[in-house]
């Protein structure tokens, strides 16, 4: 992932919605978030009740490889592209890879599916799905996606101010997927406040936070604002696959997992040292999981 105007990351100016997903679509923050989104909600839907999946940053849900803005830097080549023609996917992939090739009957690698799509395929007809995107073009992509499906709500949001309207949901189980597009300087501690007060209402859901990996300063901060929250149970989860050239790339990504299923930690290892050597550039970064603040 190199720096460039259409990066997740611009410090120098609050370009408020110029973010637009399709430039990144499929890359390997993609394939590590959404590896992950499937296993936790694979996880949610192993017990028996009903559980709520908001997605506060949903994008549209679908992504055409084939579209001039994803073909500009073809991220998804070092993303998905890896993956696409690999036999030997591990057990714990494969939901992860089934989505993605049931948005590709034939045999190309042409649609790349958004967290939206990815969870419509894993929730159980019990099941509900709330999505929030600000953008009005990525919302009216998203709405007509989902158009008539009655177990998705799209809404066009601030996903913060979704947090406050959707929190705690009736279910009282569930999954809130934090996705910033990270198009402010000041998002790594908009998002611990905003954790800090979707908690305050829902103690108990499990909550999903994507992030670039910055310059340690950054993560440093990031990460005592999350800890100041007094939050417990908080789980870690890094993959880099580039050299630490702060300057010119975002070398990796994280998400930490706020009530993360029980072993989930055992069961994403496996899961990341795979992608890690799919994925890594010459071998270098690595996988980093451990507990922010335990229980
Ligand atoms: N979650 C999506 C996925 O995995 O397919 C990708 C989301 S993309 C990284 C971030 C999205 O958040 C963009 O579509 C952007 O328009 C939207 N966005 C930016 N700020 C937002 C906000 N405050 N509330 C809701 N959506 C926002």
């Amino acid at each position: 992932l190199s720096r460039s105007p259409d990066l997740p990351i611009s410090r120098s100016h609050e370009s408020m919605l110029a973010y637009r997903h399709m430039f990144h679509a499929g890359n390997f923050a993609d394939v590590f978030k959404h590896a992950l989104l499937t296993r936790l909600l694979i996880a949610l839907g192993k017990k028996g009740k009903p559980y709520c999946y908001l997605d506060t940053h949903a994008g549209i849900g679908r992504y055409d490889l084939s579209h001039p803005w994803a073909k500009k830097a073809r991220e998804y080549e070092n993303g998905i592209g890896r993956l696409w023609e690999r036999e030997d996917i591990p057990e714990a992939l494969a939901p992860y890879m089934t989505a993605v090739k049931a948005g590709n009957p034939h045999t190309d690698l042409r649609f790349y599916p958004g967290s939206p799509r990815i969870a419509r395929r894993l929730v159980r007809p019990c099941d509900r799905i709330v999505l929030t995107e600000l953008n009005k073009d990525d919302y009216a992509e998203l709405k007509a996606l989902f158009a008539g499906d009655r177990q998705v709500a799209v809404h066009l949001l601030d996903g913060y101010q979704g947090l406050k309207a959707f929190l705690p949901p009736p279910e009282r189980r569930g999954l809130v997927l934090i996705d910033s597009s990270f198009d402010r300087a000041r998002e790594f501690a908009r998002i611990a406040t905003a954790l800090a007060e979707a908690h305050s209402r829902w103690a108990s859901g499990t909550y999903a936070i994507w992030y670039p990996l910055m310059e340690p300063g950054a993560m440093r901060g990031f990460a005592r604002d999350v800890k100041k929250t007094g939050i417990r149970k908080i789980l870690r989860l890094e993959l880099t696959i580039e050299p630490e050239d702060w300057a010119l790339t975002i070398p990796g990504c994280g998400m930490l997992v706020v009530n993360p299923p029980w072993r989930f930690e055992n069961k994403a290892r496996p899961l990341l040292d795979w992608l890690w050597r799919a994925l890594s550039v010459e071998g270098a970064g690595g996988v980093k999981i451990d507990w922010l603040t335990p229980e």
